[in-house]
């Protein structure tokens, strides 16, 4: 899969110029690719003088969702106390949904003021195999929970539009996983 990287394209449109199929336009001074068109020849991948274009293979990425019901992400607290986590699959461009977990139980001991680690070992528990944990807010322990995810922060309401939101930013999420793998 083509994707471009939003934080890297300045728009200035020369892999629009080179796609023999016509998939690419420059919109609101991003480029974007229809995915349907694209033969993934990689002539703008080439042509880009930002390196803001990629092909990334085989995406297999499983990504949580924090929410108190099956629609919107956790918004009046952090990510780490919601009800259940849901996780989808993210293969290619297409996701599919795979379970409802529930979050363990802990009590925040309020008095810790830089988080407790008590609660992100217990986030960290309900999310065994998690590659991805996506957030409306994080609290303190998001610097524990780097260590075991990358965590997003999705300033969105719903579970919908977060999703859309991690297919747009694919590429800046597994440049972030392989630079913690490397890390470790
Ligand atoms: S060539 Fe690169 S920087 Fe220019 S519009 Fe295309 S993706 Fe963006
Ligand atoms: S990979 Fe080729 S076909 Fe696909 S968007 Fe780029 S230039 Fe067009």
């Amino acid at each position: 899969m083509i994707n471009v990287s939003k934080s890297k394209c300045v728009g200035c449109g020369l892999c629009v110029d080179v796609c023999p199929q016509e998939a690419i336009s420059v919109s609101k001074g991003i480029a974007q690719i229809e995915k349907d068109k694209c033969i993934e020849c990689q002539s703008c991948f080439r042509e880009c003088p930002q390196g803001a274009i990629m092909l990334i293979k085989n995406i297999d990425l499983l990504v949580a969702f924090g929410t108190d019901d099956d629609s919107t992400l956790k918004s009046d607290n952090h990510v780490g106390m919601s009800k259940y986590f849901r996780l989808y699959r993210f293969s290619d461009s297409q996701e599919e949904f795979i379970e409802q977990r529930s979050n363990l139980k802990y009590k925040e001991d309020e008095t810790k003021t830089h988080g407790d680690p008590g609660k992100a070992k217990a986030t960290a528990s309900a999310l065994e195999d998690v590659d991805v944990l996506i957030g409306r807010m994080f609290g303190p322990n998001i610097t524990r929970l780097r260590n075991k995810f990358v965590c997003a922060v999705a300033r969105k309401d719903t579970i919908e539009e977060a999703i859309q939101m991690v297919h747009e930013n694919i590429n800046e999420i597994i440049e972030e996983k392989k630079r913690r793998i490397k890390e470790v």
